[in-house]
């Protein structure tokens, strides 16, 4: 079976040609700047393929762009398969399935509705990624689609967890209360890190996605009891450049003092804060790295502002669960910074936490990063979100 998997933003697709037979990538890339001038990025994971590095094609709406994913995947020459035949379903990841979705779902009108119903929750993201969806059932009649929320995973927390102290007729009428998102990266690396664990009966296991975007969870027996983003993906630590847990005073304050619009303060918390807001360098963590080692203090302390709200939350968690068995690193920084991985586990020694440096500074997609004797295992766990999108549809187009 061959799956389409498809992340879609406002003027993004990004997309993986998956055979489920074995798991593989047969093909992936990206659609950039779609509504602008269209830029065309495939990479074919096929011997002998040719590549196509971000040329430009007429890219008007999402259609055009899922049209011009088809048209390099069955190309004679470079393509993978043979015709769009042979693509079994669409898989698509959704940011925001409100309380209505705690799993995948096969894309019908009642879920297409209840994506819409999402709308002003997820803002940024649901509109895109519905137009992914209705670009995919335009170019591709008769494929089935099925929608993969980031949200799911999360809506097994308990009500402490997710309830706001704020009037709860909130709640009951506005559906305002803790979604949390990442949630296909969170449920993939749980799983993962239990399987490492020997799958034990009971398990209490605290993923850290640091990327980009960074959210924490915490799974008791691979079901999440808590998340550290909230309504949206504002909330939580501090991020590239969204500001994390913020008193909302600071909101009326600085609104009050500048003038700012809505519009305009949601913007600074949401691009221009984080890390990048701290040190005035840079979201990128491998450029706040070269900053604090020159010398730069606001960036020294962005990376420290940083370690220090994941460690809270790890300790946090541990105290929501009554103990952690395993703690889990994944996305950008989560695999790839050492020193990231290093500073956060600081000080974590009194719940058992005990990081081998050696191991710590090797690069693998899954490994071990505590010491033998640390009654915490520490893993790193590269995160297949794709993977995860294309297996869900499997199991739900194979019934
Ligand atoms: P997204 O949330 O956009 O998917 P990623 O998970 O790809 O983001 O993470 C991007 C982040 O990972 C960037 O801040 C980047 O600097 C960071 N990163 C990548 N390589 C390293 C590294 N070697 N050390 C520290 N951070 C890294």
């Amino acid at each position: 079976m061959k799956i389409l998997v498809i992340n879609a933003g406002s003027s993004s697709l990004k997309y993986q040609l998956m055979d489920m037979d074995n798991e593989s990538i047969l093909a992936k890339g990206i659609c950039e700047r779609i509504g602008i001038d269209g830029l065309f990025t495939y990479k074919p994971q096929v011997e002998g393929k040719t590549q196509i590095k971000a040329e430009p094609v007429s890219m008007p709406t999402h259609s055009e762009a899922i049209q011009a994913v088809l048209n390099a995947l069955v190309d004679a020459e470079n393509g993978v398969v043979a015709s769009m035949e042979e693509i079994d379903a669409c898989g698509h990841r959704v940011l925001h399935g409100g309380m209505e979705f705690t799993a995948s779902c096969i894309v019908d009108d009642a879920c297409e509705e209840a994506i819409k119903k999402c709308f002003p929750l997820g803002p940024l993201h649901n509109p895109a990624n519905l137009m992914g969806i209705k670009a995919c059932q335009a170019v591709m009649p008769g494929t089935p689609q099925v929608a993969v929320f980031d949200t799911a995973f999360h809506m097994t927390m308990p009500a402490p967890a997710y309830t706001y102290a704020i009037p709860y007729e909130y709640y009951e009428n506005d559906q305002v209360r803790r979604y949390g998102f990442h949630g296909t990266s969170h449920r993939y690396v749980s799983a993962r890190a239990i399987d490492m664990l020997g799958n034990p009966e009971h398990s209490k296991v605290i993923c850290c996605h640091l990327g980009n975007g960074s959210s924490l969870s915490a799974c008791i027996d691979g079901k999440c009891v808590d998340t550290t983003m909230g309504l949206g993906p504002l909330a939580g630590v501090p991020m590239g450049t969204r500001c994390g847990d913020i008193d909302g005073t600071i909101i009326e304050y600085l609104m009050g003092r500048y003038g700012y619009s809505i519009e305009e303060m949601m913007n600074i918390l949401n691009k221009k804060s984080g890390v990048l807001g701290i040190s005035g360098v840079s979201s990128d963590f491998r450029d706040l790295e070269a900053a604090a080692s020159a010398g730069n203090e606001r960036a020294q302390l962005a990376l420290d502002k940083f370690h220090y709200e994941v460690r809270k939350d790890i300790g946090a968690y541990a105290a929501a669960m009554g103990g952690c068995d395993a703690i889990v690193f994944t996305a950008g920084v989560g695999e790839n910074g050492a020193k990231d991985r290093a500073e956060i586990c600081k000080g974590l020694e009194y719940m058992g936490v005990k990081i081998c440096p050696e191991r710590n500074a090797i690069r693998e997609d899954e490994h071990l990063i505590s010491t033998d004797d640390s009654p915490v295992k520490v893993f790193v766990i590269a995160t297949n979100e794709e993977l995860m999108i294309a297996r869900d549809t499997k199991e739900l187009v194979s019934k």
